[in-house]
Protein backbone atom coordinates (compact mmCIF):
# COMPACT_ATOMS: atom_id res chain seq x y z
CA UNK A 1 0.00 0.00 0.00
CA UNK A 2 1.84 3.22 -1.19
CA UNK A 3 1.02 4.72 2.56
CA UNK A 4 3.94 7.10 1.93
CA UNK A 5 2.33 9.01 -0.85
CA UNK A 6 -0.35 9.55 1.11
CA UNK A 7 0.87 11.29 3.93
CA UNK A 8 2.86 13.42 1.81
CA UNK A 9 -0.47 14.40 0.42
CA UNK A 10 -1.41 15.47 3.27
CA UNK A 11 1.14 17.32 4.71
CA UNK A 12 0.95 19.16 1.50
CA UNK A 13 -2.38 20.06 1.88
CA UNK A 14 -2.08 20.98 5.66
CA UNK A 15 -3.24 24.52 5.97
CA UNK A 16 -0.28 27.32 6.57
CA UNK A 17 -2.02 27.81 10.14
CA UNK A 18 -1.43 24.58 11.00
CA UNK A 19 1.90 23.14 11.49
CA UNK A 20 1.05 19.45 12.28
CA UNK A 21 -2.19 17.34 12.03
CA UNK A 22 -2.89 15.05 14.91
CA UNK A 23 -5.68 12.06 13.24
CA UNK A 24 -7.46 10.31 15.83
CA UNK A 25 -10.01 8.16 13.23
CA UNK A 26 -9.36 4.63 12.91
CA UNK A 27 -10.04 4.59 9.07
CA UNK A 28 -8.19 7.61 8.22
CA UNK A 29 -5.19 6.30 9.87
CA UNK A 30 -5.09 2.94 8.12
CA UNK A 31 -5.58 4.80 4.89
CA UNK A 32 -2.23 6.69 6.03
CA UNK A 33 -0.65 3.96 7.38
CA UNK A 34 -1.96 0.80 6.84
CA UNK A 35 -2.65 -0.21 10.36
CA UNK A 36 -5.58 -1.95 11.35
CA UNK A 37 -5.69 -2.59 15.11
CA UNK A 38 -8.22 -0.30 17.07
CA UNK A 39 -6.56 1.76 19.19
CA UNK A 40 -4.23 4.58 17.41
CA UNK A 41 -3.65 8.10 16.62
CA UNK A 42 -0.98 9.70 14.31
CA UNK A 43 0.81 13.12 13.91
CA UNK A 44 1.59 14.32 10.63
CA UNK A 45 4.36 16.54 10.27
CA UNK A 46 4.54 19.23 7.13
CA UNK A 47 7.52 17.60 6.23
CA UNK A 48 5.41 14.45 5.72
CA UNK A 49 7.12 12.65 8.86
CA UNK A 50 4.52 10.62 10.80
CA UNK A 51 4.38 9.26 14.37
CA UNK A 52 1.79 6.37 15.33
CA UNK A 53 1.20 6.06 18.71
CA UNK A 54 -0.38 2.63 19.65
CA UNK A 55 -0.72 0.47 23.14
CA UNK A 56 1.18 -2.42 23.65
CA UNK A 57 -1.31 -4.91 22.23
CA UNK A 58 -0.74 -3.67 19.07
CA UNK A 59 3.18 -2.62 18.76
CA UNK A 60 4.37 -5.85 16.88
CA UNK A 61 1.60 -5.42 14.77
CA UNK A 62 2.25 -2.00 13.70
CA UNK A 63 5.68 -2.67 13.53
CA UNK A 64 4.49 -5.23 10.45
CA UNK A 65 2.01 -3.02 9.14
CA UNK A 66 3.26 0.45 8.97
CA UNK A 67 6.31 1.47 6.45
CA UNK A 68 8.43 4.77 7.31
CA UNK A 69 6.61 5.43 10.46
CA UNK A 70 7.39 6.05 13.83
CA UNK A 71 5.81 4.27 16.39
CA UNK A 72 5.08 5.25 20.22
CA UNK A 73 3.80 2.77 22.70
CA UNK A 74 1.51 4.61 25.17
CA UNK A 75 -1.70 3.94 26.98
CA UNK A 76 -3.23 7.13 26.26
CA UNK A 77 -2.17 7.66 22.69
CA UNK A 78 -3.73 11.43 21.43
CA UNK A 79 -2.94 13.30 24.52
CA UNK A 80 0.71 11.27 24.20
CA UNK A 81 0.91 12.62 20.28
CA UNK A 82 -0.26 16.17 21.42
CA UNK A 83 2.50 16.58 24.11
CA UNK A 84 5.06 15.02 21.56
CA UNK A 85 3.85 17.84 19.30
CA UNK A 86 4.20 20.60 22.02
CA UNK A 87 7.62 19.16 23.13
CA UNK A 88 8.74 19.77 19.33
CA UNK A 89 8.05 23.29 19.97
CA UNK A 90 5.00 23.49 17.36
CA UNK A 91 2.45 26.11 17.85
CA UNK A 92 -1.07 24.99 16.02
CA UNK A 93 -1.90 21.65 15.59
CA UNK A 94 -5.39 19.91 13.34
CA UNK A 95 -7.55 17.77 15.12
CA UNK A 96 -10.77 15.86 13.08
CA UNK A 97 -12.82 17.59 15.94
CA UNK A 98 -15.53 16.21 14.55
CA UNK A 99 -14.83 12.82 15.57
CA UNK A 100 -13.51 13.60 18.82
CA UNK A 101 -15.66 12.87 21.92
CA UNK A 102 -15.78 15.69 24.64
CA UNK A 103 -14.20 13.81 26.90
CA UNK A 104 -10.86 13.00 24.52
CA UNK A 105 -11.29 16.41 23.47
CA UNK A 106 -10.34 17.76 27.28
CA UNK A 107 -7.55 15.18 27.51
CA UNK A 108 -6.26 16.54 24.52
CA UNK A 109 -6.02 20.07 25.80
CA UNK A 110 -5.04 19.09 28.87
CA UNK A 111 -2.21 17.77 26.78
CA UNK A 112 -1.47 20.43 24.36
CA UNK A 113 -0.54 23.63 27.30
CA UNK A 114 0.02 26.93 25.39
CA UNK A 115 -0.35 25.10 21.71
CA UNK A 116 -3.23 25.73 20.05
CA UNK A 117 -5.61 22.93 18.58
CA UNK A 118 -7.54 23.60 15.55
CA UNK A 119 -10.07 21.87 14.01
CA UNK A 120 -8.83 20.99 10.28
CA UNK A 121 -11.76 19.52 8.72
CA UNK A 122 -12.32 16.24 6.93
CA UNK A 123 -8.82 16.81 5.14
CA UNK A 124 -8.09 12.85 5.20
CA UNK A 125 -11.56 12.23 3.77
CA UNK A 126 -11.16 14.20 0.53
CA UNK A 127 -7.68 12.50 0.38
CA UNK A 128 -9.67 9.44 0.24
CA UNK A 129 -12.27 10.30 -2.36
CA UNK A 130 -10.72 9.47 -5.41
CA UNK A 131 -8.83 6.06 -5.38
CA UNK A 132 -5.19 4.41 -6.42
CA UNK A 133 -4.76 1.49 -8.59
CA UNK A 134 -4.40 -1.12 -5.20
CA UNK A 135 -8.15 0.95 -3.79
CA UNK A 136 -9.68 0.53 -7.40
CA UNK A 137 -8.28 -3.19 -7.50
CA UNK A 138 -9.46 -4.17 -3.99
CA UNK A 139 -13.18 -2.72 -4.34
CA UNK A 140 -13.74 -4.30 -8.14
CA UNK A 141 -12.78 -7.71 -6.14
CA UNK A 142 -15.24 -7.40 -3.70
CA UNK A 143 -17.76 -6.45 -6.34
CA UNK A 144 -16.77 -9.36 -8.02
CA UNK A 145 -17.26 -11.35 -5.06
CA UNK A 146 -20.67 -9.68 -4.76
CA UNK A 147 -21.63 -10.47 -8.39
CA UNK A 148 -20.75 -14.46 -7.66
CA UNK A 149 -22.79 -14.28 -4.34
CA UNK A 150 -25.84 -13.36 -5.63
CA UNK A 151 -25.76 -15.54 -8.65
CA UNK A 152 -25.38 -18.38 -5.78
CA UNK A 153 -28.06 -17.35 -3.61
CA UNK A 154 -30.56 -16.34 -6.31
CA UNK A 155 -30.21 -20.56 -7.32
CA UNK A 156 -31.10 -21.45 -3.68
CA UNK A 157 -34.87 -19.02 -3.31
CA UNK A 158 -37.64 -20.57 -3.18
CA UNK A 159 -40.80 -20.31 -0.99
CA UNK A 160 -40.70 -21.58 2.70
CA UNK A 161 -37.25 -19.93 2.69
CA UNK A 162 -36.85 -16.52 5.58
CA UNK A 163 -35.34 -13.27 4.95
CA UNK A 164 -32.96 -14.66 8.00
CA UNK A 165 -31.82 -17.57 6.32
CA UNK A 166 -31.21 -15.67 3.41
CA UNK A 167 -28.91 -13.07 4.90
CA UNK A 168 -26.96 -15.73 6.67
CA UNK A 169 -26.42 -17.77 3.54
CA UNK A 170 -25.33 -13.93 1.72
CA UNK A 171 -22.83 -14.25 4.88
CA UNK A 172 -21.85 -17.78 4.04
CA UNK A 173 -21.44 -17.61 0.42
CA UNK A 174 -19.00 -14.35 0.77
CA UNK A 175 -17.29 -16.24 3.59
CA UNK A 176 -16.36 -19.17 1.03
CA UNK A 177 -14.84 -16.53 -1.28
CA UNK A 178 -12.67 -15.30 1.48
CA UNK A 179 -14.70 -11.76 2.09
CA UNK A 180 -16.40 -10.31 4.63
CA UNK A 181 -20.13 -9.06 4.76
CA UNK A 182 -19.30 -4.91 3.95
CA UNK A 183 -22.36 -4.19 6.35
CA UNK A 184 -25.32 -6.39 7.17
CA UNK A 185 -27.15 -7.77 4.63
CA UNK A 186 -30.62 -6.45 3.79
CA UNK A 187 -33.14 -8.82 2.47
CA UNK A 188 -36.96 -7.86 2.39
CA UNK A 189 -39.68 -10.08 1.20
CA UNK A 190 -43.10 -9.03 -0.29
CA UNK A 191 -44.18 -6.16 1.82
CA UNK A 192 -41.07 -5.51 3.75
CA UNK A 193 -39.42 -4.70 0.17
CA UNK A 194 -40.99 -1.09 0.51
CA UNK A 195 -39.09 -0.69 3.84
CA UNK A 196 -35.68 0.79 2.59
CA UNK A 197 -34.00 -0.64 5.20
CA UNK A 198 -35.64 -3.64 6.65
CA UNK A 199 -33.89 -6.00 8.78
CA UNK A 200 -34.30 -9.67 8.35
CA UNK A 201 -36.85 -11.83 10.24
CA UNK A 202 -38.13 -14.29 9.88
CA UNK A 203 -41.14 -13.46 7.15
CA UNK A 204 -41.32 -16.42 4.62
CA UNK A 205 -41.16 -16.10 1.00
CA UNK A 206 -44.35 -16.76 -0.50
CA UNK A 207 -45.20 -16.99 -4.51
CA UNK A 208 -45.92 -13.66 -5.57
CA UNK A 209 -43.52 -11.98 -3.63
CA UNK A 210 -41.04 -8.87 -4.53
CA UNK A 211 -37.63 -9.74 -3.13
CA UNK A 212 -34.99 -7.32 -2.19
CA UNK A 213 -31.70 -8.36 -1.14
CA UNK A 214 -28.74 -5.02 -0.79
CA UNK A 215 -25.15 -6.40 0.27
CA UNK A 216 -21.86 -6.62 -0.18
CA UNK A 217 -18.58 -7.76 0.28
CA UNK A 218 -15.46 -6.76 1.98
CA UNK A 219 -11.76 -7.13 0.84
CA UNK A 220 -8.50 -5.83 2.44
CA UNK A 221 -10.73 -3.16 4.05
CA UNK A 222 -13.12 -2.30 0.88
CA UNK A 223 -16.46 -2.35 0.12
CA UNK A 224 -18.54 -3.43 -2.47
CA UNK A 225 -22.78 -2.62 -2.04
CA UNK A 226 -25.16 -3.89 -4.45
CA UNK A 227 -28.86 -4.18 -4.38
CA UNK A 228 -31.15 -6.58 -6.86
CA UNK A 229 -34.89 -6.75 -6.60
CA UNK A 230 -36.64 -10.01 -8.17
CA UNK A 231 -40.00 -11.78 -8.08
CA UNK A 232 -41.06 -15.30 -7.15
CA UNK A 233 -42.90 -15.25 -10.40
CA UNK A 234 -44.80 -14.88 -12.04
CA UNK A 235 -44.60 -10.87 -11.48
CA UNK A 236 -48.01 -9.09 -10.97
CA UNK A 237 -48.35 -6.15 -13.71
CA UNK A 238 -47.55 -3.27 -11.05
CA UNK A 239 -44.16 -5.73 -10.01
CA UNK A 240 -43.30 -5.04 -13.51
CA UNK A 241 -44.31 -1.49 -14.65
CA UNK A 242 -42.45 -0.92 -10.64
CA UNK A 243 -39.17 -3.02 -11.77
CA UNK A 244 -39.10 -1.04 -15.43
CA UNK A 245 -39.80 2.12 -14.06
CA UNK A 246 -36.47 1.96 -11.65
CA UNK A 247 -34.31 0.38 -14.07
CA UNK A 248 -34.83 2.84 -16.28
CA UNK A 249 -33.83 5.88 -13.50
CA UNK A 250 -30.88 3.20 -12.51
CA UNK A 251 -29.23 2.94 -16.16
CA UNK A 252 -29.91 7.25 -16.84
CA UNK A 253 -28.57 7.62 -13.52
CA UNK A 254 -25.59 5.44 -14.44
CA UNK A 255 -24.75 7.20 -17.78
CA UNK A 256 -25.23 10.65 -16.21
CA UNK A 257 -22.53 9.71 -12.98
CA UNK A 258 -19.97 10.82 -15.25
CA UNK A 259 -16.25 13.46 -14.90
CA UNK A 260 -17.54 16.82 -14.56
CA UNK A 261 -21.40 15.88 -13.22
CA UNK A 262 -22.07 17.56 -9.87
CA UNK A 263 -23.42 15.34 -6.93
CA UNK A 264 -26.36 17.35 -5.97
CA UNK A 265 -27.98 17.39 -9.58
CA UNK A 266 -27.39 13.99 -10.03
CA UNK A 267 -29.89 13.18 -7.17
CA UNK A 268 -31.79 16.27 -7.81
CA UNK A 269 -32.65 14.57 -11.29
CA UNK A 270 -33.80 11.25 -10.22
CA UNK A 271 -35.77 12.64 -7.31
CA UNK A 272 -37.59 15.11 -10.09
CA UNK A 273 -38.11 11.96 -11.84
CA UNK A 274 -39.68 9.98 -9.16
CA UNK A 275 -42.18 12.40 -7.88
CA UNK A 276 -43.16 13.19 -11.26
CA UNK A 277 -44.13 9.50 -11.78
CA UNK A 278 -46.11 10.04 -8.91
CA UNK A 279 -44.09 8.33 -6.14
CA UNK A 280 -42.48 9.73 -2.85
CA UNK A 281 -38.74 9.39 -2.49
CA UNK A 282 -37.24 7.82 0.14
CA UNK A 283 -33.25 8.12 -0.02
CA UNK A 284 -30.90 10.12 -1.51
CA UNK A 285 -29.12 8.42 -4.75
CA UNK A 286 -25.90 7.10 -3.81
CA UNK A 287 -22.49 7.65 -2.01
CA UNK A 288 -18.98 6.90 -2.16
CA UNK A 289 -17.75 3.58 -1.04
CA UNK A 290 -13.78 2.74 0.16
CA UNK A 291 -12.72 2.08 3.28
CA UNK A 292 -15.83 2.82 4.57
CA UNK A 293 -19.16 1.72 3.18
CA UNK A 294 -20.42 5.19 3.03
CA UNK A 295 -18.07 7.87 2.45
CA UNK A 296 -17.32 11.03 0.43
CA UNK A 297 -18.60 11.87 -2.15
CA UNK A 298 -22.21 11.73 -1.28
CA UNK A 299 -24.79 12.13 -3.80
CA UNK A 300 -28.02 13.55 -1.38
CA UNK A 301 -29.77 16.84 -1.22
CA UNK A 302 -27.27 19.59 0.60
CA UNK A 303 -24.46 17.55 -0.60
CA UNK A 304 -21.58 19.92 -1.32
CA UNK A 305 -19.35 17.34 -3.04
CA UNK A 306 -17.57 18.69 -5.83
CA UNK A 307 -17.95 17.64 -9.40
CA UNK A 308 -17.03 14.02 -9.90
CA UNK A 309 -13.34 12.98 -10.97
CA UNK A 310 -11.92 9.80 -12.67
CA UNK A 311 -11.75 7.27 -10.06
CA UNK A 312 -13.95 8.09 -8.06
CA UNK A 313 -16.24 4.79 -6.44
CA UNK A 314 -20.11 5.76 -6.05
CA UNK A 315 -23.23 3.42 -5.78
CA UNK A 316 -26.18 4.81 -7.79
CA UNK A 317 -29.25 3.39 -6.22
CA UNK A 318 -32.80 5.06 -6.96
CA UNK A 319 -35.38 2.91 -5.35
CA UNK A 320 -39.46 3.43 -5.33
CA UNK A 321 -41.26 2.05 -2.80
CA UNK A 322 -44.99 1.44 -2.13
CA UNK A 323 -45.68 1.12 1.39
CA UNK A 324 -47.55 -2.41 2.66
CA UNK A 325 -47.24 -3.44 -0.96
CA UNK A 326 -43.16 -3.73 -1.90
CA UNK A 327 -40.44 -1.79 -3.39
CA UNK A 328 -37.76 -1.93 -5.99
CA UNK A 329 -34.53 -0.71 -5.71
CA UNK A 330 -31.14 -1.43 -8.24
CA UNK A 331 -27.97 -0.72 -6.94
CA UNK A 332 -24.47 -0.53 -8.44
CA UNK A 333 -21.27 -0.10 -6.74
CA UNK A 334 -19.62 1.96 -10.50
CA UNK A 335 -16.48 4.20 -10.68
CA UNK A 336 -16.50 7.27 -12.52
CA UNK A 337 -14.51 7.86 -15.83
CA UNK A 338 -13.76 10.25 -18.36
CA UNK A 339 -15.80 8.55 -20.65
CA UNK A 340 -18.95 7.62 -18.23
CA UNK A 341 -19.63 5.62 -15.26
CA UNK A 342 -17.82 2.18 -15.10
CA UNK A 343 -20.27 -0.43 -13.23
CA UNK A 344 -18.18 -2.85 -11.04
CA UNK A 345 -20.87 -4.32 -9.89
CA UNK A 346 -22.36 -6.17 -13.56
CA UNK A 347 -25.29 -9.03 -11.92
CA UNK A 348 -28.44 -8.69 -14.36
CA UNK A 349 -31.18 -5.81 -14.26
CA UNK A 350 -33.75 -6.93 -15.72
CA UNK A 351 -36.80 -8.39 -13.66
CA UNK A 352 -35.55 -11.80 -12.71
CA UNK A 353 -38.88 -14.34 -12.45
CA UNK A 354 -37.55 -17.65 -10.49
ZN1 LIG B 1 -26.70 -1.00 -0.74
ZN1 LIG C 1 -25.57 1.94 -0.96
Amino acid sequence: MPTMARTRALAAALEPRVDGFLVTTLVNIRYLTGFTGSNAAVLVLPDGSTVLATDGRYATQAAAETDGVDIVVARSVGPELVSHAAAAGLRQVGIERRQVSLTAYDALLAAAGDMALIDAGPLVERLRIVKDDDELSAIATACQVTDEVFAAVLSTLRAGVSERDVAWLLRTEMHSRGAEPAFDSIVAFGPDSARPHHQPTERTLARGDLIKMDFGAAVEGYHSDMTRTVVLGPAAEWQRELHALVRELQRDARAATVTGALPVELDAEVRRRIIDSGHDVAHGLGHGVGLEIHESPFLVPGSDADTLVERVPVTVEPGVYLPGRGGVRIEDTVVVRAGGAEPLTTSPRDLIEI
